[in-house]
């Protein structure tokens, strides 16, 4: 009831595309009457989940935050969606998202844009009994953005609409919301933690993301979503089933390394300030602090902009206004019904990319650009190998170069350059596959949430949560 009460009070930030209190209710009944009886099935029995609308819920709408899917009910849910219920979690709502997981603000969706709390003039206390509400609505109009692609599901866990809220990251779309509202973000390693019922984005680096306030409901939450799935054979098997981290951390025989090309240009002083505190408390903990160089991270950009829009325009041929979703009524031919479709349901970001992804695959220029763009995704691949070979065992940089933009300042860029800038810390990380996370290490001077990034080599995602739980 309190994580309704709270979903009540924050509406106008809009975090949920489909909020679902009615079977929030039933489930909560359910829940309280298997913990009267002694008789929990899981790990998140009676717990608040929030669902990005790109994972498919069945019987529950699932819209990607496009037009193109307003209407559409899967007949299946995702298979972590099946998990996470399986294990007891009650689904408060399906949050908002920039369409089909394209953009870095959760500005970019046909549901509304999402405000962040900080600074929104909303205040209530999270922990105290007694809860503080607005009695008066948005205090600024110049808010501040979530980040993206999952600000809605960032914004239900920073809210206390949710304890724990499942995104998707194929550039960066759960680190960084997660580093604009202050909680922890996971990118599991990739094929840890099944696809299957993720709307495709990028297959080859679209990963389910994992949301919470502290780093042990994270944890919590990858017990229970990762595993191999036969649906998805991109998923391998992996025993998180009963990880708990440490209770105190330790980071003796640690090595972090520190990679001199993530010092970008833009970013902010405060940023660096953090990032030069956690690596000498790292130091002082007993952990080896070194630089450490990673030559093709100025590619990275480039490099995901050919590669997102080659799958994307793969993956969207699927978009005709036939199987399913939207579909413009015209007479002629099927070519115009799929033109006009796409033109309806889509918007101008999602077409801009298709349009760039054939252009990158047409015959003559396949070579130079998609071919090219897999072998310098190689060499980024590479300076993890070679960084870990070396003896480090975590690396440490920012999630984002600066603190939540005003909305006023980040609009003013198109939706390539918000990508290029924001997510030119954690792009590299879907490329090699290695798990990352965002932790938040407290507040600038306006009082918005800082945060920094942790990786790890693949596989190794519980050292990288004890980590980030050292830092937290
Ligand atoms: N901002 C990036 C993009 O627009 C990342 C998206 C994501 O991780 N889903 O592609």
């Amino acid at each position: 009831e309190a994580a309704l009460k709270r979903q009540a009070v924050v509406a106008s930030l809009r975090p949920f595309i489909t909020p679902t209190q009615d079977t929030a209710r039933e489930a909560a009944q359910r829940a309280h009457c298997r913990y009267e009886e002694g008789k929990l099935v899981g790990a998140l029995d009676g717990i608040p989940v929030a669902i990005k609308d790109n994972f498919c819920t069945q019987g529950i709408l699932t819209t990607c935050g496009s037009n193109m899917l307003r209407h559409y009910i899967p007949p299946y849910s995702a298979t972590v969606v099946e998990r996470l219920l399986g294990a007891g979690a009650v689904l408060v709502g399906k949050t908002n998202l920039d369409e089909f997981g394209m953009g870095s603000g959760t500005i970019d969706s046909s549901f509304g844009q999402s405000r962040n709390i900080y600074r929104s003039g909303i205040e209530y206390e999270l922990t105290g009994t007694e809860e503080k509400y607005p009695t008066s609505g948005l205090e600024h109009d110049d808010w501040v953005v979530t980040g993206g692609s999952s600000g809605g599901s960032a914004l239900s866990v920073a809210t206390g609409t949710a304890f724990v809220a499942l995104g998707s990251d194929t550039g960066g779309s759960v680190r960084n919301p997660s580093s604009y509202c202050g909680v922890v973000g996971f990118k599991p390693s990739y094929g840890l933690v099944p696809r299957w019922g993720l709307v495709s984005l990028v297959n080859s680096m679209d990963v389910p993301g994992l949301f919470g306030r502290h780093v042990d409901d994270v944890a919590t939450l990858l017990s229970v979503v990762a595993g191999q799935d036969p649906m998805d054979s991109t998923s391998v098997w992996s025993d998180f089933k009963t990880l708990q981290l440490p209770p105190v951390p330790s980071l003796e025989g640690v090595v972090v390394g520190v990679p001199r090309e993530y010092h970008q240009p833009g970013t902010s002083g405060e940023v660096v300030e953090a990032w030069t505190k956690v690596a000498d408390l790292m130091e002082d903990a007993g952990a080896k602090v070194r630089e450490v160089s990673m030559p093709h991270t100025e590619l990275s950009i480039i490099c995901y902009a050919i590669l997102n829009t080659c799958e994307v325009a793969s993956n969207f041929t699927r978009y005709t206004g036939v199987g399913y979703g939207h579909r413009e009524t015209v007479g002629q031919s099927m070519e115009a019904l799929y033109a006009l479709t796409r033109r309806a349901g889509l918007n101008e970001v999602v077409r801009g990319r298709v349009l760039a992804g054939n252009y990158f695959l047409l015959k003559e220029n396949r070579k130079k650009y998609f071919e090219q763009a897999l072998k310098v995704r190689r060499l980024i691949w590479q300076d993890f190998q070679e960084v870990w070979r070396s003896g480090v065992s975590l690396l440490l940089t920012p999630t984002t170069l600066t603190p939540a933009h005003r909305h006023s300042t980040f609009s003013l860029l198109d939706n390539r350059t918000q990508t290029a800038k924001q997510d030119v810390c954690t792009q590299s990380a879907n490329m090699a596959g290695v798990g990352a996370v965002s932790v938040p290490v407290g507040m600038n001077g306006d009082g918005l949430p800082l945060a920094l990034q942790l990786m790890a080599p693949w596989g190794q995602d519980a050292a990288l949560l004890a980590a980030a739980k050292w830092i937290e």
